[in-house]
């Protein structure tokens, strides 16, 4: 999966940017107990335990998963900017900056500009062992982009745009991109089912609920997950 993929890549332009921070605080001991030196932003789990309640993971999977975060994420979190540059590894011939944005900006729940390893197990636990609702909150957050409680046709525009654009480019005329516009408002349409222009999350889990075809159309984000 792609996500494995960024982790790996993350350890080594972390640990340039962590060198680079001035300031330093002196070391203090994670949730596993070793010693570890933070940054002026340094985000550890206190418990390991706390998360086997909000997560559907076992406390040996957590443990496991936050020993290969600690070690590729020295700082303990990710920043837009690395994961962009991450992420468009991925996606050479298209434009993934505007896709890993919107990813970044549902990954980092409580908006404070960078994810910790609570931010991402959440959202994993959420994707990969959530019940339906579950993964429907997960992607209904992805598409209100700004965390209002709504989305809009201009939302549902934006995120599709820039599913298309992983793959092509808007010079190109060829490309699927320049599709992008009847897709966002053919499954907007769907979802926005009194008209009023504005999709709330009972209208959404409703339509989706009745209709696997709109999660199927939702879900275009997966192929590039
Ligand atoms: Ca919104
Ligand atoms: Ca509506």
């Amino acid at each position: 999966m792609l996500l494995a993929g960024v982790r790996r890549r993350m350890s080594v332009r972390i640990q340039k940017s962590i060198q680079n921070i001035p300031g330093r605080r002196k070391s203090q001991e994670d949730a596993e107990g070793d010693e570890v030196e933070y940054g002026p932003i340094r985000y550890v789990p206190h418990s390991l335990s706390s998360l086997t309640q909000t997560t559907k993971f076992t406390k040996e999977e957590l443990k496991s998963m936050y020993r290969t975060f600690k070690n590729e994420c020295p700082s303990g979190v990710v920043y837009e900017d690395t994961f962009k540059s991450i992420y468009s590894q991925f996606f050479p011939s298209g434009d993934s900056n505007m896709y890993a944005h919107y990813l970044f900006n549902a990954f980092d729940d409580n908006q404070e500009g960078y994810i910790c390893f609570e931010d991402f197990v959440m959202s994993l636990s959420s994707l990969l062992r959530g019940k339906f609702e579950e993964k429907l909150q997960w992607i209904f957050k992805l598409y209100d982009i700004n965390h209002d409680g709504f989305i809009t046709k201009e939302e549902m525009q934006d995120i599709v745009k820039s599913v298309y654009s992983l793959t092509g480019s808007e010079d190109d005329e060829s490309s699927p991109v320049y599709s992008y516009m009847e897709h966002a408002n053919r499954v907007f349409r769907k979802l926005d089912q009194n008209n009023d222009g504005y999709v709330t999350y009972p209208e959404f889990v409703e339509a989706c609920s009745r209709d696997p075809t709109v999660v199927a159309s939702l879900k275009v984000f997966e192929t590039a997950f």
